[in-house]
């Protein structure tokens, strides 16, 4: 594991806790998550188990609305309230990724044409990078059938949406949306915000031509860890933003 991993990994669940009431708010700010979308973090004390909201609109999310969800991503401490109905795409991403300490799974716009139009998702730009090779596709007709809801509403379609990640950094959901994971939540941040703006930089690129110059396996691969720990610059003023506009 690398330092800044280690470190992420010393945080108590209180600061993730936190971290993640201000990673609800940020993503909302930056129109990842609207009133739908969800993002949470894995318990340091109980690995399987991971943090969440409440059913409730990311911009809004309170240090009350956390919830502690089970390796089923069912509450631990059971309540009668509802919950988000895709929240087994976060379980089972703790259970496939030992190396994942959050997740993000959003319907953000520009990243969805490229789950239907048989044009790859590749990083473009260099804070991209992050995103390596061609982001996989996950087809829920593969794993439900023709007559599906679209929706990852248990445990078995969420281990499917793990299986075509893979060991890669996101996922897109044909017709639906995207599913992004990181060491960190100030890593996820980053990484769903430059998903979501490489894709907008590809749709821009390609209304000028095709044979887009994308980066290269060596470029990825240098610029890749780089990015992923100059998080903390964008972090503070993303939360600044985010707080000032929340404020009452
Ligand atoms: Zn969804």
């Amino acid at each position: 594991m690398s330092q800044y991993g280690m470190e992420t990994f010393a945080q108590s669940d209180d600061v993730r806790k936190q971290q993640l009431v201000d990673a609800n708010r940020i993503l909302a700010h930056q129109n990842i998550l609207d009133g739908f979308g969800h993002v949470s973090v894995r318990s340091v004390q109980n690995p399987l188990h991971f943090f969440q909201a409440r059913s409730r609109a990311p911009a809004l999310v309170d240090l009350d609305d956390i919830r502690e969800f089970d390796e089923n991503s069912e509450l631990f401490e059971s309540r009668d309230e509802a919950l988000y109905g895709e929240r087994f795409i976060h379980g089972e991403m703790y259970r496939a990724r030992p190396d994942v300490q959050a997740v993000v799974h959003s319907h953000s716009f520009a990243a969805i044409p490229f789950g239907v139009a048989g044009i790859p998702l590749r990083p473009l730009c260099h804070q991209a990078a992050f995103l390596r090779g061609q982001v996989p596709v996950f087809e829920i007709r593969d794993a439900a059938g023709a007559d599906n809801s679209m929706l990852i509403t248990n445990c078995n379609l969420g281990a499917a949406v793990a299986a075509a990640m893979a060991s890669a950094p996101a996922v897109l959901m044909r017709g639906h949306g995207n599913t992004v994971v990181a060491a960190n939540l100030k890593q996820l941040v980053y990484r769903a915000i430059y998903t979501e703006i490489n894709a907008r930089l590809v749709l821009e690129s390609l209304r000028l031509g095709t044979g887009l110059n994308y980066l290269n396996e060596y470029e990825t691969a240098n610029m890749a860890d780089i990015a992923d720990r100059a998080v903390d610059r964008p972090w503070e003023i993303w939360r600044r933003a985010a707080m000032t506009s929340s404020a009452p």
